[in-house]
């Protein structure tokens, strides 16, 4: 059991947080970084990514995460393993506590915990993942060019989805469980107006089948709500598009959350409802959802954690 001090605490170690870290880096506050049970965040499990800026050739998401480590690190991050179990926001300095009694101090909290998106835990589906099936259309609808593709859900984020796949295919069909969408009317005016969009109401997926060598999605086989009939359409890329969960349980209580349990944040800023804290990428980003765009508001969040340390004159350290 230690205590461990720092002007800034940032905790997460995806694009957002570790963005954060080498501008806090660079701006002598030392930072120190907290990487939970998944350190780099959702793209250690991404494979290609041909989307993040500055590398002309597609690049493996793990490899870009250890390249930014090492960059936070090369800047003078400190990088620490943690599961931290409890926060103090009470007073300045901010508390972080560990699962095994460390306890962090620090004058400025970044949280950068991310979120995950949801699965249908279909068997199948853990499979296929990779291989034809996707939970992000703007990382993985490129590689499913002229094909026929699949979306499963009904909110925004599903609307929005096969509508961009039609940049890619002409052939979009989306599937969703009930008799209407829960997106906005003008995404579904949008969508209910696109030729190359067909929507199979009220139907869940059974299964996701693949075949080939390599194993890729050929198909799946949808139930019918009502009647529980199966029946199989053809489809080489799916999406599923039923939702994301910020990692925010730690923060109820002690951070205004929306009513999706994302991090309020100031609108243009990375402030939350605690004067101190910040918040950035995808805990508080139900949008974009982008590693670019969780890089940039990490940035954004190393600034406005700078400003108002220099704006305030009761640094505990
Ligand atoms: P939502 O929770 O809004 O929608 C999830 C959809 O997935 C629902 O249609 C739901 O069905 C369906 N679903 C959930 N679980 C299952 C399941 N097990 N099997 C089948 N279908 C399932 O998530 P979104 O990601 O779409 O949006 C999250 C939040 O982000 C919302 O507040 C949304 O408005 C916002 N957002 C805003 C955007 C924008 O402003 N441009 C873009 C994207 C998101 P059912 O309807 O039956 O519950």
């Amino acid at each position: 059991m230690a205590d461990h001090k720092s002007r800034m605490l940032i905790l997460g170690s995806g694009p957002a947080g570790l963005s954060a870290a080498i501008y806090a880096a660079r701006a002598n506050m030392e930072p120190i970084v907290i990487q939970g049970v998944e350190p780099g965040g959702q793209l250690m499990t991404t494979t290609e990514v041909e989307n993040y800026p500055g590398f002309a050739d597609i690049i493996q998401g793990p490899w870009l995460m250890e390249q930014m480590q090492k960059q936070a690190e090369n800047c003078g991050a400190k990088l620490v393993w943690d599961n931290i179990s409890g926060v103090d926001f009470s007073e300045r300095p901010f508390k972080l506590m560990g699962d095994g009694g460390d306890v962090y101090h620090g004058d400025v909290v970044v949280i950068a915990t991310g979120a995950q998106a949801r699965w249908l835990g279909l068997e199948s589906e853990t499979l296929l993942r990779g291989k034809g099936l996707s939970a992000c259309a703007t990382c993985d609808g490129f590689f499913f060019k002229g094909k026929k593709i699949a979306v499963i859900g009904g909110g925004n984020t599903a609307v929005e989805e096969a509508l961009y796949l039609t940049n890619h295919s002409d052939d979009v069909t989306l599937i969703h469980r009930r008799d209407s969408l829960r997106a906005e009317k003008v995404l579904q005016d949008r969508l209910f107006d696109h030729p190359n969009i067909s929507v199979m109401w009220e139907k869940t997926v059974d299964k996701f089948v693949g075949d080939g060598d390599p194993l890729g999605l050929v198909a799946i086989d949808l139930k019918d709500t009502k009647t529980d009939a199966i029946t199989q359409i053809d489809a080489e890329g799916a999406f599923v598009a039923i939702g994301h969960d910020p990692a925010t349980s730690l923060f109820k209580g002690h951070l205004d959350l929306d009513d999706d349990n994302y991090i309020q944040v100031a609108t243009g800023s990375t402030r939350t409802s605690v004067p101190g804290v910040f918040a950035c990428g995808d805990v508080m980003d139900k949008i974009y959802r982008q590693a670019v765009t969780a890089a940039g508001t990490g940035c954004m969040a190393a600034l406005d954690a700078e400003r108002f340390l220099t704006g305030s004159a009761d640094h505990a350290w």
